[in-house]
């Protein structure tokens, strides 16, 4: 083991407290929140079990393991979340003036441009389609 990464070696956790393992190091049935997360799970309130540690250019970088098996699945929304952000979605690209659904979210007065400078943004050109 280089020492570099011997510094990092404390599976015991004496000298750092948890179980330190370094970068790459860590045993098998850990991982890390963005690990679980690319596998569809969540900490789920599981305790930290360990951690990696690694030399940065400045300092020390830490991430938390925690258990695969003690890992929960990730929510999935209801259909009802799914609706209250489709609302909201739609709610903030629809212009207010003329009630026309864009495919993008209006600024902050949800006006859309032709509504806003109707000079300079005629209604003829790039007019969405009323949703
Ligand atoms: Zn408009």
């Amino acid at each position: 083991m280089p020492r570099i990464a011997a510094r990092f070696y404390d599976p015991t956790g004496s000298r750092y407290g948890i179980p330190t393992y370094p970068w790459r190091m860590a045993p098998d049935g850990l991982a890390t929140k963005r690990q679980l997360a690319a596998r569809g799970l969540r900490p789920g309130g599981a305790a930290v079990a360990a951690q990696v540690m690694w030399q940065q250019r400045r300092g020390v970088g830490v991430a938390y393991l925690y258990q695969v098996a003690e890992a929960k699945p990730k929510r999935t929304p209801t259909a009802g979340n799914l609706r209250a952000v489709a609302a909201m979605l739609a709610a903030r690209s629809t212009c207010q003036v003329c009630r026309l659904t864009f495919d993008y979210c209006l600024p902050v007065g949800r006006v859309c441009l032709h509504c806003a400078e109707p000079d300079r943004y005629g209604r003829d050109a790039n007019t969405p389609s009323a949703a």
